[in-house]
């Protein structure tokens, strides 16, 4: 589901010769494939909970304790995730994101993830289950890039295990 963390993607292979070059389009339908259905994994930057604490005007640590799981990751880590429901949908979803205004990085970022962008193929295999990728709102390959680097900008929370 995500890039992160432990990206195989460098800057350098990701902005060698991008297939975005003329920008790449995208509208969300609210479709909810991203949100619900399958296991996957929303990882998270200490932003991401202050953020979702202010929203749910709640603590950073009761946010964690009940919203967030640890995700074993690589690195001999673990790596902190939303929850989600016995159905796999998203713990934020309620007949929409109810949380959306907060939402964490990972969402706000999607689709230009690095692992997404690095070839035309890895576009296509995601666009298949996202309706919005490729119609819509043209972005430019400078907003393109400004949203990978946003999300690379913020630190994932990890652990030791
Ligand atoms: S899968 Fe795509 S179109 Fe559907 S909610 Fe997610 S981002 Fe929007
Ligand atoms: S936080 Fe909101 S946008 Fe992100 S996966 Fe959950 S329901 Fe979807």
């Amino acid at each position: 589901m995500s890039s992160l963390p432990g990206s195989p993607v460098s800057y350098e292979e990701l902005y060698k010769e991008p297939f975005y070059g003329d920008g790449l389009r995208f509208s969300c339908t609210r479709c909810s494939a991203c949100c619900r259905y399958e296991s996957g994994f929303v990882f998270l930057s200490k932003k991401d909970v202050f953020i979702l604490a202010a929203a749910l005007q709640m603590e950073y640590n009761k946010v964690i304790e009940t919203y967030c799981r640890w995700v074993p990751g690589t690195m001999r880590a673990e790596w902190l995730s939303l929850k989600e429901t016995a159905e796999y949908d998203c713990i934020f979803w309620k007949d929409g994101c109810s949380v959306y205004e907060g939402r964490p990085i990972q969402c706000r970022t999607f689709p230009f993830w690095s692992s997404i962008l690095v070839s035309p193929d890895a576009w296509s295999r995601t666009a298949v289950f996202c309706p919005g990728m490729g119609s819509g709102r043209l972005y430019t390959k400078d907003e393109i890039e400004l949203w990978v680097s946003r999300q690379r900008a913020e630190s994932l929370i990890s652990r030791n295990i």
